[in-house]
């Protein structure tokens, strides 16, 4: 097992541990009685899904053009970036030109914020997000980071939340989960009513429209886009559907495999700003398309991880996720989809995840995309100890004295690793070979 996790996996306090496996077993649990009322034939429903992922990365290019074309005519103004010090800068130079300095930023529940570090970068620019999700406003007030891409805070417990906002001043100390619910409600509508900016996701992103689909239970997600003057959405560039039919499919099965819901409480179809004399919703939409390692993925084996409609369902059936948590894997996507995932963006940092697997399948099992996560766990696998090998002999070979203290080295060391792992046991360690150099220089 990779060291990250298994280190976690052993520090993590039992009550913890015991919190994220009571919860995504719950949520298991539900995942396959609501899919089954939901579709006449869930495993057809899947093969569907996957299918049009699959025709949706076959065509990227041109469905990425189709719906910014159909996006700009809606009035949506549409931005790329290559990496998340882009996204960044693109969003934080949206909020200096639409906002006085110190405006509140009031922030959706959004993985690829997450994933490009925005709040670090708003506090910085002087406008100070704040996050309206319950569980994300939770992890704020913390100084935590989400462990679960659905269930930020699935690691707490509703007495952690009470002390917390208790020590926030958010209301007084209760263990009534409503009451807590309205404490939140009530500090968060002021943010609402003061916010000039609103930052959200996208769950999903319509070619043939233009629109953009977002995903909720909370309601902060619609407060959050329509309530402030502007709303920047920012979105993976994996995140489209072909048409709005698509989503009969997958609104619900996003929903069953995230939460096992028949549907969200709220979908949201955003097509852009206010029209002509409309007074509610936002002045002006802006959406920031993210590559951020996306096209490299898109051309390496792990190309079908970009299928990912980000439900969660590995994360809630995985052994080694319910034992280590999402803070194990050390990236903001933990669990099976993490650990393709982060290597996929950005391998040279993530490469040990693939380890955090015990290859049962059932991640592949539950998938909604059928997504072969177990046999890119072994690619990956691969290509880390391969890396890993071909890295040690590069310094080795580029370096005469490491060189030769490595031939010298090499027996002796090959003697203990033999005992040590017990292969010496019922067989002889090798022996050196003597050093090809000191013979060359005789016969020379
Ligand atoms: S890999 Fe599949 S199961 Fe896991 S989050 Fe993505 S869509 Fe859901």
């Amino acid at each position: 097992m990779s060291s990250r996790v298994d280190t976690f996996a052993r520090s993590m306090p039992t009550a913890t541990a015991a919190r994220v496996r009571r919860a995504t077993r719950l949520v298991a649990d539900k995942r396959m009685p609501t899919l089954s009322s939901v579709f006449a034939d869930p495993e057809a429903a899947r093969t569907a899904a996957a299918d049009t992922k699959r025709y949706v990365l076959d065509n990227l290019h041109r469905l990425l053009l189709e719906f910014e074309r159909n996006a700009i005519a809606n009035g949506i103004q549409v931005h790329w970036a290559l990496d998340a010090a882009e996204a960044r800068e693109t969003i934080v130079g949206i909020c200096e030109r639409s906002a006085p300095k110190w405006s509140i930023v009031a922030k959706a529940k959004s993985m690829a914020t997450e994933e490009i570090h925005l709040n670090e970068a708003l506090f910085k620019a002087g406008y100070p997000p704040v996050e309206t999700d319950l569980g994300e406003f939770v992890i704020q007030l913390d100084h935590d980071t989400p462990s679960h891409i659905v269930a930020p805070i699935i690691h707490k417990d509703r007495f952690q939340v009470a002390r917390s906002f208790e020590r926030a001043h958010v209301g007084p100390y209760t263990q009534v989960p409503t009451e807590l619910a309205l404490q939140a409600r009530h500090y968060l509508r002021k943010q609402f009513q003061a916010s000039k900016i609103g930052v959200s996701g996208v769950n999903f992103a319509v070619a043939s429209t233009g629109r953009i689909v977002i995903v909720e239970n909370e309601g902060n997600n619609r407060l959050s886009t329509t309530a402030p003057d502007v709303h920047i959405a920012v979105m993976g560039i994996e995140k489209l559907l072909p048409t709005e039919d698509d989503l009969a499919l997958f609104l619900p099965i996003l929903a069953g495999s995230a939460t096992g819901q028949q549907i969200t409480t709220y979908v949201h179809m955003v097509t852009g700003p206010r029209q002509g004399a409309e007074t509610d919703g936002p002045r002006e939409v802006h959406l920031v398309l993210l590559d951020n390692g996306r096209t490299d993925a898109m051309a390496s084996e792990q190309r079908d991880i970009l299928k990912c409609i980000r439900c969660g369902a590995c994360q809630n059936i995985c052994p080694v996720y319910r034992a280590a948590s999402g803070h194990g894997y050390g990236h903001v996507y933990g669990g099976p989809i993490g650990a393709v995932l982060a290597p996929s963006l950005d391998f040279a940092a993530n490469r040990e995840l693939p380890f955090a697997s015990s290859l049962c399948g059932a991640c592949e099992e539950v998938c909604p995309v059928k997504i072969p996560i177990p046999d890119m766990l072994v690619d990956l696998r691969t290509k880390s100890t391969a890396a890993g090998s071909w890295a040690m002999f590069a310094t080795g070979a580029t370096n005469p004295n490491l060189w030769r203290a490595g031939l010298a080295l090499t027996p002796w060391l090959g003697g203990i690793g033999a005992k040590a792992s017990g292969w010496a046991e019922f067989r002889d360690p090798p022996k050196g070979q003597g050093d090809f150099r000191r013979w060359w220089r005789e016969r020379a």
